[in-house]
Order: C-alpha cells, then sequence, then structure tokens
C-alpha cells in the first residue's frame, strides 16, 4: 500500500495540473439540470465545492452552501456506466458506394484518456462487475477501448444518502484496497488524505511531491469511514440468499406491479445494467443506414420478444425479473449479487420503490 500524502484544498490545481501534464482529460461531477454528472474541468475551482444532495425514494435534490468540501454529498444518477456502455452508439454503417455497392464499416470509439475524479466506491464495485461482463468473456471492443487509458480518481464517502445501502452489500462506504482505483481521496474539511493503488497513481503522487498526511488527518479520515458506514439506514435481508429464490410466485410481485410504470429509470440509472438491444438507423435518403446498440432495459415490451410472443408481458413479470436477476440469481452468474448498494434505483424511481425495502418483505419468513 502506498503512503497517505495530504493535498490542502488551496493546492488542490496541482492535482489538476499533473493529470494535464500527463494527458489526461480530467472530468468530475457538476451540477447540471439539478443533479451532479460527469463533464470535463480543468480547474480545481470548478470542482462541486459545497454541493449537497438530499435523497429518499423518488426525490433528488441539490442544494449549495458555504461548506468547504467538494464531496459532501453521495452520488448522482451517473456512475461510470455511460463512460464505458455508450447509452448508444453505432456498431457499423453501411453505405452504397458510386457503383451501387454496400460498403460495410465497423465503428470503433477511439476515446482520448480520462481522469475521473469523484468516483464513489460503489462505483468501482459496479464498474468490476462490468469488466466481468464485458471484458470477461467474449471482449466487447467498444468497452475495451474506453476502458484502457481510463484514470480513477475515487473519494470515499463521508455523507451517505439516506437511500444507500453499500455497508449491506459490503462495496462502501470506503473503497477496497482491490476494487481498482488509481488514486482514492478521504477528504477532510481543509484538503485530501489521498493513497495510490496503482503504479499511474503512484506515478502522479510522485510528481507531487506532497507531505505525509499526519496521524491527526489520517484519524479524522478513519473516524469519518466509520460514521459513514453507521450512518446507513437501508439494508438488504440477512436472509436473502436462502429466502429470495423461492419467492416466484409471491403476492408482492402484483402489489409492487400496482405502482410500477415500467419506465425502466431504475436500469437507465443502475451502475450494473448492462441489457442491450441493436436496431438498424436508414438514413433518409435511403443511402446510408448505421446499425445502433442501445441500453435497453427488463421494463421494456420488447426486451422479453422471443419469435412472437412476449415472455414477460406483465409489469408484475418484469419487475421480478428485475429484483430477481439482480438479488437472487446473479451470484451463480457472476459470484455475487448484482447491486452494489448505491440507493439510485430508489431516489430515481418516479414513485419511490424502493429494491431493499422490497427485498424485506418478498423475505419475510420466507425459507420455503
Ligand atoms: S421500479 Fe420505478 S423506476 Fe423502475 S420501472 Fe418501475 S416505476 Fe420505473
Ligand atoms: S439495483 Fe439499485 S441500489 Fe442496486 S446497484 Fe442498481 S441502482 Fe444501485
Amino acid at each position: 500500500m502506498s503512503q497517505h500524502v495530504f493535498l490542502s484544498h488551496r493546492d488542490s490545481q496541482r492535482l489538476f495540473d499533473a493529470l494535464d501534464r500527463a494527458g489526461y482529460q480530467a472530468q468530475a461531477p457538476q451540477p447540471k439540470d439539478g443533479a451532479l454528472v460527469f463533464s470535463p474541468i480543468r480547474q480545481a475551482s470548478d470542482l462541486p465545492w459545497g454541493q449537497h444532495d438530499t435523497q429518499r425514494p423518488g426525490h433528488y435534490r441539490l442544494s449549495q452552501d458555504d461548506s468547504p468540501r467538494a464531496f459532501a454529498w453521495a452520488n448522482g444518477p451517473q456512475a461510470l456506466k455511460p463512460q464505458l456502455f455508450a447509452p448508444s452508439e453505432p456498431l457499423w454503417q453501411v453505405a452504397r458506394d458510386a457503383d451501387g455497392k454496400l460498403r460495410f464499416q465497423a465503428c470503433a470509439p477511439k476515446p482520448q484518456k480520462r481522469a475521473l475524479i469523484g468516483v464513489r466506491p460503489c462505483d468501482l464495485a459496479a464498474l468490476a462487475i462490468h469488466d466481468a461482463h464485458f471484458l470477461g468473456g467474449e471482449r466487447d471492443g467498444h468497452y475495451a477501448a474506453r476502458r484502457e487509458g481510463l484514470l480513477l480518481v475515487a473519494v470515499n464517502c463521508s455523507h451517505p444518502a439516506q437511500t444507500c445501502f453499500c455497508v449491506s452489500t459490503g462495496d462502501g462506504p470506503a473503497a477496497k484496497e482491490d476494487s481498482g482505483y488509481d488514486l482514492l481521496l478521504d477528504e477532510l474539511d481543509d484538503g485530501f488524505v489521498i493513497r495510490a493503488g496503482s503504479g499511474a497513481g503512484e506515478q502522479l503522487l510522485a510528481g507531487l511531491a506532497l507531505e505525509a498526511a499526519t496521524p491527526g488527518q489520517l484519524a479524522s479520515a478513519k473516524g469519518q469511514q466509520h460514521q459513514a458506514t453507521q450512518g446507513q439506514l437501508r439494508h438488504l435481508p440477512d436472509n436473502m440468499a436462502s429466502a429470495l429464490p423461492n419467492q416466484m410466485t409471491h403476492p408482492q410481485w402484483d402489489k409492487v406491479a400496482e405502482r410500477c410504470l415500467a419506465c425502466g429509470n431504475c436500469t437507465a440509472v443502475c451502475p450494473t445494467c448492462f441489457c442491450h438491444s441493436e436496431r438498424e438507423q436508414p438514413a433518409l435518403d435511403g443511402a446510408s443506414s448505421e446499425h445502433l446498440r442501445e441500453w435497453d432495459s427488463c421494463f421494456s415490451s420488447g426486451h422479453s420478444y422471443l419469435h412472437g410472443h412476449l415472455v414477460r408481458e406483465s409489469g408484475a413479470q418484469r419487475y421480478r425479473q428485475w429484483l430477481m436477476h439482480k438479488l437472487a440469481w446473479w451470484p451463480e452468474q457472476f459470484g455475487r449479487i448484482g447491486c452494489v448498494g448505491c440507493g439510485r434505483c430508489i431516489s430515481w424511481c418516479p414513485v419511490g420503490i424502493d429494491i431493499s425495502a422490497e427485498a424485506h418483505l418478498l423475505c419475510q419468513g420466507g425459507e420455503a
């Protein structure tokens, strides 16, 4: 493990200058349309200083005060998913040449080196799941191209939202040693305790020549990690692994379907969801076409369409597919549940459906 060093807030531009010198485009969460979303940033002064989020089921609001911190908030609607798995992208194009023949061309993204600042421990856990999915078996070239040259500057959470439950999934609020960050920050009122988790991170820190963090700063960082752990209100049921797989006919599926709008917001904001569909987008003149890959959702009707038949016609079936795949079936496929406890699906569900509460209702008395 690298040494912990300290970067004061007033010197934080030095980190941005070092990233710039190393050829990275820095991106950090910025307030946009009332939420924090990753955007390019050149100056430390543009970090989201003094921003706070208030989240509860069906509710997300940002507010600003004179807090000296840049990361006194939990998370925005995006994790790393859109950075690597684009919401919509062409896989190939076809056009007619002068002789009227069709010419096909594969599309390959050519992203520049990016440093993402403000990545949360739950985001790192979700990224590991996506790495296993997109790179583990048949390698997805589009994901791989974006994954290369990505530098992750993670921040341990000191202000979990009311909707967070990463303690219960084991993914936060502090990042694990082997979770893949390049740099890891604990923010205090006057600066950042930093350590490196990779060679690229070590190199950046060496270039900054910072003083070692003091025992007092290390104790403060540990103390706020402990507080963030204690502050979480939600958790998944302890008996979930044994009880949930037996609940395929539980009456709760119909009850949740009475509220669920099948809008797919939960799957769009979920950092681990990776379902997609593909379609053609022909140009209006008929001379060319693009073959697009787009995010899809267990809640869309087309997602379960199979040869003239909808496998999951009702909202209850679609919600069951989503929750059961994540919480009951993923361990067999991926060696862990498909939820990292970020709480986004709870905050961004327009009717405030809470996956942790649903899991408790389904598992109550449930070891059949
Ligand atoms: S659970 Fe909520 S966010 Fe998900 S599809 Fe239903 S209404 Fe939409
Ligand atoms: S299911 Fe909900 S809480 Fe779990 S990772 Fe997805 S968005 Fe986050």
